[in-house]
Parts: C-alpha cells; sequence; structure tokens
C-alpha cells in the first residue's frame, strides 16, 4: 500500500491546469466511475479535464455525468493524441501496467505531463510521479473518494460526481459482496449517500438494462455451454464469435457470465472464454485463496486481482480451450485446496 499525495502534485493542483485522465482498455464500471467521478471533481476548480479511453464501453456505463465527452482512442485517435501531448497532468486509473491502455501506452509514457497513478491492482510498474494505490479497498473509485478526502476536496464533491463514485463501487464491490467489500466502503457508500445519490436508480441503471438477446445469451451459455469439472471445483464457458453473432452480441452482454457457475457450491474457479474482434479473451474468477492473478499472468498474458483476472490468447478458440483443460487438470491440486 502506497498512499502518498506528492507535495508536487498538491502544488500542480492549485492552480488550473490541463489534465487527462485514462483507464484500463475495456473499460468497466470502476474505470468509467473513478475516471469521471475525478473528473467532474477537478472541474469544479477550474481545471480543464479530458477523460480518454482506449476503446468503447457498454451502454449501461454511458449515462453518467460527462460521459458525452469521453474520448474514445479507437474513434478518436488525433484529437486523444493531442490532448495527451498538451496535458501537464495525467492520471492514470484503475490498471497497473501501461499495455493495459494498449496504443494509449505509448503515448502516456512519452507524454512530458506529471502522472499520478490511483489504482488497487497488485504490482503496480512503476510509470507514475506520484502513486495512491492499495490492493485492499474494493474499487479504484474508492480511492477517489479517498483521495479527494485527503485533498481536503469533499465540499466539492457534488451529486454527479458522488453518483460516477458510487458507480464504480457498486461494480467493482459485485453490489457489496465480494470480500474487499470493508466497513470503509460502506462508509463512503453512507457518504455519498448523503451527498444525495439515488442509489436504488443507479443499480437500476447499471443492472436492469439487459437486451433479450442477453438474457437469452446467459441462458444458452449456462444450458449448453457450461463445463463442470465437479471433482476439482472449476468450470468454463466458452463462447464463439457465431455464438455471440446468433444473440446480436453488443459489448457488455457477457459482463457478468463468469460469475454465475461459482454459485455451485464446489465450484472454486470459473472461466470465462469469448472469441471477438479475433481475439480469444477470458475472464477468471475465484473464491477463496486460489489466485487468478497468478494463473492469468502465467499463462494467458494477463492479470488482476487474486480473485478477479483477466488475459488472451494468441492461439484459437478451440486450442485455448484444449490449453484451458489441460491446465485444469495440472492444477487440480492447487485449485482443489483452494
Ligand atoms: P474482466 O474479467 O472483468 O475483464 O477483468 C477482471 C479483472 O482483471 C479486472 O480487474 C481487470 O482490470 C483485470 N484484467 C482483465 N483483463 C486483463 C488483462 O488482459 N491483463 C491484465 N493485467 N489484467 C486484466
Ligand atoms: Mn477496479
Amino acid at each position: 500500500m502506497i498512499r502518498k499525495i506528492e507535495p508536487e502534485l498538491r502544488e500542480l493542483l492549485k492552480a488550473p491546469k490541463k489534465i487527462v485522465i485514462t483507464t484500463h482498455k475495456n473499460p468497466d464500471g470502476d474505470a468509467i466511475g473513478s475516471s469521471l467521478g475525478l473528473s467532474n471533481w477537478l472541474k469544479k476548480y477550474g481545471h480543464d479535464v479530458t477523460v480518454v479511453t482506449p476503446n468503447p464501453y457498454p451502454e449501461f456505463l454511458q449515462w453518467m455525468s460527462g460521459n458525452e465527452n469521453v474520448l474514445k482512442f479507437t474513434q478518436n485517435q488525433d484529437e486523444a493524441a493531442k490532448q495527451i501531448e498538451k496535458a501537464e497532468l495525467i492520471f492514470c486509473l484503475d490498471f497497473n501496467t501501461l499495455s493495459r491502455i494498449a496504443e494509449l501506452g505509448a503515448l502516456v509514457e512519452q507524454a512530458n505531463a506529471y502522472r499520478v497513478l490511483i489504482d488497487h491492482h497488485p504490482q503496480p510498474d512503476d510509470f507514475s510521479n506520484s502513486i495512491y494505490w492499495d490492493t485492499s479497498a474494493s474499487s479504484t473509485a474508492e480511492l477517489i473518494y479517498d483521495f479527494i478526502e485527503e485533498m481536503g476536496g469533499f465540499d466539492k464533491l457534488d451529486v454527479d460526481a458522488a453518483e460516477c463514485i458510487y458507480s464504480g463501487i457498486l461494480t467493482d464491490s459485485g453490489s457489496f459482496r465480494f470480500s474487499s467489500t470493508s466497513s470503509r466502503t460502506h462508509h463512503i457508500a453512507a457518504a455519498l449517500i448523503d451527498i444525495g445519490i439515488d442509489h436504488t436508480a443507479i443499480f437500476d441503471r447499471i443492472n436492469s438494462s439487459s437486451s433479450e438477446n442477453r438474457l437469452k445469451l446467459l441462458g444458452y451459455a449456462l444450458y449448453e455451454k457450461m463445463k463442470v469439472f465437479p471433482g476439482i471445483g472449476a468450470a468454463y464457458i466458452a463462447l464463439s464469435q457465431e455464438e455471440l453473432k446468433r444473440f446480436n452480441f453488443q459489448k457488455g452482454d457477457t459482463e457478468g457470465i463468469v460469475n454465475y457457475p461459482l454459485s455451485i457450491g464446489k465450484v472454486k474457479f470459473s472461466i470465462l472464454i469469448t472469441e471477438q474482434d479475433n481475439e480469444v479473451k477470458l475472464s477468471f474468477r475465484s473464491v477463496g485463496s486460489y489466485s487468478v492473478n497468478k494463473f492469468a499472468r502465467a499463462y494467458f498474458n494477463g492479470g488482476g486481482h487474486e480473485n478477479a483476472a483477466g488475459g488472451r490468447s494468441d492461439v484459437s478458440l478451440e486450442e485455448t480451450i484444449e490449453k484451458l483443460e489441460a491446465l485444469i487438470i495440472e492444477n487440480k491440486q492447487a485449485i482443489k485446496n483452494g
């Protein structure tokens, strides 16, 4: 844990600055919530803030204040590059290594800006001038709240920013159920409710926006595609590009599917494999002490947290499935013990 606000950072933030906030590829609720939460708060001090994401994100995250001005690198490369080049400060949120922001990584690395990392993933690389980092935090959004409070900026935290921060905490804590949820997480949620957020409306915006196709895809994935290894306590679901197309797949439609196998009491390790845009992506989840961060790092060019991680495979979907099945058997004892 390094929760340090360098004196130089405090000094820089005293007068309006040109600021870029960036976050990881395939942004999730925490990535967008913490980025827009911080952005809305910084704007109160007259800073000129631009949020840049590596690529687009699902519709259920597109309602937060400031969403309309987010630059997606894949859609607006020149403007995004220009903003990064001009920036005096760059906040890197919810990622621990520059490869997580794809092509933006090189731009952020070359920029002259003062770089600030705010994150909760293990083992961050050394690319920042100021580090506010705690793996015990439920979410980066929780750390954004702490950062704002430590900066003495609570008074300028309005409902717009509070909604974003709450969304980040809600999604990354699995609606306050993952073990990373602490009493501090609940204290922060309480403070955000006191600011005036409508937590029921936020939950609905995030979780009640399934299309008919999305729900049918979930049914299909569980009924037809889930493979369970009962003796080991592992399960996986693999979905090909054709299968996703059949259900008119939209970004975000597979979000959450990976958690379902874990509701089988014996299953402690769950994997979702999806073939999207000619890339094979893997999501890993565990309950207990089996580290999916280590598994993703060791075998699938990825990483994440101990109980939630992701990665990708360079071989075909079929070969990825074969590789995964072999790895489940190979790591059988460790998974069982987890
Ligand atoms: P998800 O399965 O929801 O895509 O990701 C779960 C967690 O793993 C998130 O915290 C995310 O930041 C991290 N993660 C996902 N994909 C990758 C990856 O390719 N590399 C690394 N280092 N982390 C990832
Ligand atoms: Mn996060």
